[in-house]
Formats: C-alpha cells, sequence, structure tokens
C-alpha cells in the first residue's frame, strides 16, 4: 500500500520520520525537521519542506548528508552492502554491469572526484524522466562536474540528493506524473527532428522552414489533433494553431503558447514547454469530456530566434500585425530568400495579414517557458513567476586612445585605451548591482591587432544593459554612458558608441501574475516572483493584450541554448497543474 499525506500528517513525529525511512540516506534528520511545516497540502509541499531543512542545516549537517551516501558502482556496490534504494538505482542505471573498461574509468573518476571535494560523486542515475541515464550519459556528467569549483559541486551534490528522494518519494507515495511524463516524451521525441549537419552530430537545431521545422510543425499538429483539440491548422507563417473551444461560440478565448524553433545546437525544452504543457491540459480536458467558458488557443510560435534570418519574434509578431514584408526579400546563408522559403514550404505571404488577432476577442495570454537561467535551480524551486520582461538596450563601441610602446612609455604618460573600457565595464557590473534584477554586460571586448609590447590605442566592446522597468533600465543606462564620458575625459580619450538595440520592458498584468500566483500557491509550494532576463514571444503578444508568464526550473544550473538544458518530469507536471489551477480559477471567475 502506498504511503498517503494523510497517513503523514495525522502520525506522531516519531511515526512519521519512519515512514520517511529511506528518502534521505541514512539521516533521518531531515524528516524529522521537515515534520514542523506539517500538515503537507501536497507532496510537493513535502518535498520542499525537505529541501528547506537541508537548507537550512549547517554546512556539516550538509557535507554528512552527501557523505552518508555510497559511491557510483563503488566497493559498496560490489560489496552488495548498499541500502535497497541505492541498490534498486544503480541497478537501473547499468552500473551493476558495467564492461571491465567503464568500471575502472568510474573507480578513476571516484578517486579523482573525492581527492579534490573530499565527498563522494552523487548523482540522480534515475535522471530528470526517472526512466534512468545510460552509462554515458553518467560519465560525460562525472567528467564535467569533477572539474566544478567546490562550493558549486557541493550544492550541485545536494541538488542530486534532493533529486533522488523526490523519485524515492513519488516510489513510496506512488505517485504518478502521467501528464508531466508525457509532456517530457513529447519533446524527446519533437527532438528527432533537427537540421542537415546538426542531426547526424546528434544535436538539435531547427531553423525557420527547414525539413526539420516542418516536420517538427506537423509532429505537433498531429498530436493536437491526437489529444482532442477541436481545430488543428499550420498557418500563413507556419504557426502550429490548436483550438479548443468554449462552452459557447461566443466566448472569449485564452491564448497561450511559445516557439518551436530552437537556436544552434540548442536545448529540447526552450519554447516547446509551452506549446506542450497546454496540450496536456487540452488533453486531461478533453479526456474528462470537459468545456471552459472561455475558448483555449495554443499556437507552436514558427520562430522566435532569429537564426536562419534575422527576423526575431516572427510567429508572435505576425499574430498582432507585425509581419515586416521586406523580410520576406532577407536571403539565409545559401542565398535562399524568406519568399522562396515560404513557398518552398506552401506558405503564403499575402495571408500572413490574415493571421492578426483581434485583441478584443481574447482574455489575455501566458506562456510556459523554461527559466533559462539558474535562479530557481540554485532556490530548489520548481516554479517562478514571472514579473516582468526585461526591457533592453544595446550598444557597441570603441575607445580610442594612443598606442604607444609598452615599455618606454610612462605609466602616467599613457592614453591605453583598453584600460578606459576596463575600468567602465567594473562601473556596469558596480552599478547593476545596486540595483534589484538589472544586470549589465560587456561580453565582446577586443583590442584590434594588439600586440603584447603596445599600449592599446583601440579598443571595441558591446554593452547589455535590462531591468525589469525601462526607467530603472534607463537610469542605469544614463550612469555607465555618464562614466563612460567621465572616464573617457579623466584618460585623455576618446569614444564612439552607438545604440543597435531597444526593447521595451513588458511588465506582467497584475491580474495574470496573480493568476499564476494562486495556482503555484495552490500546489503547495511558495511564491516566487522574478524577471525575465530573456526575451519571449510574451513581450510579442503583450503590445497588445495582457499577459504573464511562469517560468518552470532547469538542471544544470539552468543552462539553455546548450544540449544540457534539462528539466524533469516532476517539474513539467508542476507545470501542467499550475497551468490546469489556473484555468479552473478563470472558470469560476466572472465571464466578460
Ligand atoms: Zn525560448
Amino acid at each position: 500500500m502506498p504511503l498517503t499525506l494523510e497517513q503523514l500528517n495525522a502520525a506522531t513525529p516519531q511515526e512519521a520520520t519512519t515512514l520517511l525511512d529511506g528518502v534521505y540516506e541514512h539521516s533521518p534528520w531531515i524528516a524529522q525537521r521537515a515534520l514542523d511545516a506539517r500538515p503537507f497540502r501536497s507532496l510537493a509541499h513535502l518535498k520542499h519542506a525537505l529541501v528547506r531543512a537541508v537548507a537550512t542545516a549547517t554546512v556539516d549537517e550538509q557535507l554528512g548528508l552527501i557523505r552518508a551516501h555510497p559511491e557510483l558502482a563503488g566497493k559498496a556496490m560490489v560489496a552488495k552492502s548498499l541500502t535497497a534504494e541505492s541498490t534498486n538505482e544503480q541497478n537501473k542505471a547499468g552500473l551493476t554491469n558495467c564492461t571491465p573498461e567503464e568500471f575502472a574509468r568510474i573507480q578513476q573518476l571516484n578517486a579523482d572526484y573525492n581527492a579534490r571535494f573530499g565527498f563522494p560523486f552523487i548523482l540522480a542515475v534515475r535522471g530528470p524522466r526517472g526512466t534512468g541515464l545510460t552509462k554515458a550519459e553518467i560519465i560525460a556528467t562525472f567528467e564535467r562536474r569533477v572539474h566544478h569549483h567546490p562550493d558549486f559541486e557541493r550544492a550541485e551534490a545536494l541538488r542530486n540528493i534532493h533529486r533522488i528522494a523526490e523519485i524515492r518519494l513519488n516510489d513510496k507515495f506512488g505517485a504518478s506524473n502521467t501528464l508531466g511524463e508525457m509532456v517530457w516524451d513529447w519533446q524527446e521525441a519533437l527532438a528527432v527532428h533537427s537540421d542537415p549537419g546538426y542531426a547526424q552530430q546528434g544535436q538539435l537545431t531547427v531553423t525557420y522552414l527547414t525539413d526539420a521545422h516542418r516536420a517538427a510543425a506537423r509532429q505537433i499538429a498531429q498530436t493536437m489533433q491526437e489529444v482532442g483539440f477541436d481545430s488543428v491548422h499550420i498557418d500563413a507563417v507556419g504557426n502550429v494553431v490548436g483550438r479548443y473551444e468554449g462552452l459557447t461560440p461566443d466566448a472569449k478565448t485564452l491564448l497561450t503558447g511559445s516557439h518551436y524553433d530552437t537556436v544552434r545546437n540548442g536545448g529540447k525544452y526552450d519554447g516547446r514547454l509551452g506549446i506542450y504543457v497546454p496540450m496536456a491540459c487540452v488533453k486531461a480536458l478533453k479526456d474528462q469530456g470537459r468545456r471552459l467558458p472561455f475558448a483555449f488557443e495554443v499556437v507552436g510560435f514558427a520562430e522566435e530566434e532569429g537564426q536562419r534570418y534575422k527576423a526575431t519574434f516572427l510567429g508572435s509578431g505576425a499574430l498582432i500585425g507585425d509581419f515586416n514584408p521586406a523580410w520576406l526579400d532577407q536571403q539565409d546563408a545559401d542565398g535562399i530568400t524568406m519568399r522562396a522559403a515560404m513557398a518552398h514550404a506552401g506558405l503564403k505571404p499575402e495571408d500572413i495579414p490574415k493571421i492578426r488577432r483581434d485583441p478584443s476577442k481574447y482574455l489575455g495570454f501566458v506562456e510556459v517557458h523554461i527559466e533559462q537561467g539558474p535562479v530557481l535551480n540554485e532556490l530548489d524551486l520548481p516554479l517562478g513567476i514571472v514579473t516582468s520582461i526585461n526591457g533592453s538596450v544595446r550598444f557597441v563601441g570603441e575607445v580610442i586612445g594612443m598606442a604607444s610602446h609598452a615599455g618606454t612609455t610612462p605609466m602616467d604618460r599613457r592614453r591605453d585605451a583598453a584600460c578606459a573600457v576596463a575600468e567602465l565595464i567594473l562601473f556596469a557590473e558596480q552599478r547593476a548591482a545596486r540595483d534589484p534584477d538589472s544586470v549589465a554586460t560587456v561580453g565582446m571586448l577586443q583590442v584590434p591587432s594588439g600586440s603584447i609590447n603596445v599600449v592599446p590605442g583601440h579598443c571595441k566592446f558591446s554593452l547589455d544593459i535590462r531591468a525589469p522597468q525601462d526607467a530603472q533600465r534607463d537610469a542605469v543606462v544614463a550612469d555607465v554612458l555618464a562614466a563612460l564620458k567621465d572616464i573617457c575625459e579623466r584618460r585623455g580619450v576618446r569614444y564612439t558608441l552607438e545604440e543597435t538595440m531597444r526593447a521595451a520592458a513588458a511588465p506582467s498584468a497584475p491580474a495574470w501574475q496573480q493568476r499564476w500566483e494562486r495556482a503555484v500557491e495552490s500546489l503547495g509550494l511558495p511564491i516566487f516572483r522574478m524577471p525575465s532576463g530573456a526575451g519571449h514571444d510574451a513581450m510579442k503578444l503583450h503590445e497588445v493584450m495582457p499577459q504573464a508568464m511562469l517560468f518552470v526550473r532547469g538542471l544544470n544550473s539552468g543552462i539553455s541554448h546548450n544540449p544540457l538544458e534539462s528539466s524533469t518530469s516532476d517539474d513539467m507536471q508542476l507545470a501542467v497543474q499550475a497551468l490546469q489551477h489556473l484555468l479552473d480559477n478563470l472558470a469560476l471567475e466572472p465571464q466578460p
């Protein structure tokens, strides 16, 4: 019989600790402390309470927890002295069945890792889907993590321990994540389509209107049909549009979706998660034979990343009437115009104006997206509520000083262009850090034809500044530009600066942000609010209707635009449940 939350909530502290035995390896103190948070409202709430117990423990207690774990395929496994839980996990990962070479490699890594960090390598070998990582994935992760900084690796070990505990709790409680697993599997299946050259290397690249892109669109459309959308079509720019109608034909529509194109060698979840999570909700509604008092429209946007052509947010832009016809004459790297690519795909550019939506028929836009950053992962939180998509400004500039001999020019007689930019970079770092949620980055830095024995006469740089509100961003920009002027005057150098991009912030509509907050709270999770540092399709819809986004934790420090991008089926399940709550609560509100 699986354990229930009612049993756990009703048990004495001692009984409850026993009921949670084996979730955290040889560490009953974690369960004991977490019990203070009873009654647990959900399994997610219990998991979070356990995570908090570890997060608030001392470093020595945390290290004790890490050291209570066996080595991977280590002596304890060979001697068959592992706990039942660990034996099951190492078995499932095939670690009990290594070739002699694999076994030797893992032993070497175990030794290197332990020597570097003083604790065993911990990996949730059942992986993000719970079905087990391959031995190759395990060894690759091991090889990557042995190079981490010790502080980071201790936290990463704890995160893996929490993931191990999460899977053990699912087993103990007989919890099923059917919808989250479906979403995970859909994304895995969609990732088989990749552009030529990348597909052969096992990399995921899906750029606008390539064969892989069109195959991906067909696959999304087919899945929409299978789960029970009332209508599915691919529109004039290649967006996949599915509608699940409301109770009445005149009902307004809630719009959601995200993009299915990817960057080069990108991740499987960026964009796609925001298409499949709502599709899982429609499947559940259809299976229950339920209709909402509003229609639900899910759009897989054809293009967001601007990889093949210099046209970002093409898919969502077209929905708000923001498609620039001049884009049609742009050529890709092979000289194929967008017009030709569209004709090849059977799309009619003359129909693009027709897909513009009438905002008066829409309630608003919501978007689920993988965070693409480290914050939720570091805080051990599955979901975050977006307060605003940051406004951004970008510049490219150059400081012009005077090149001179590195040996003969005394320090007080230099006009060093690179030193001026270095001072600017540090100022920008400190200025942005003074604000909550402002960021400033110099990502490109170059001394053109520099030489080891020459004081730099020129230094080129980029500058990217973002903040949740335009006024906040502009204040940072003003201070950084004033600093550049001062630095250059003081150092006797001059500069050029060109603004190359400016995008307005898209603050979440308060009512929609609150709907996400209520949904997350109803799952038993804390409300965590954060800005989006990256741009998203919601920025486009923001121009014509209220919008708010939900972020889902990414693993591996939230890395994105990278094959290491990852998220668990448990977190995807929570995202589906959050959206279901939002839909259900919206259904109870008076309909406009
Ligand atoms: Zn994205």
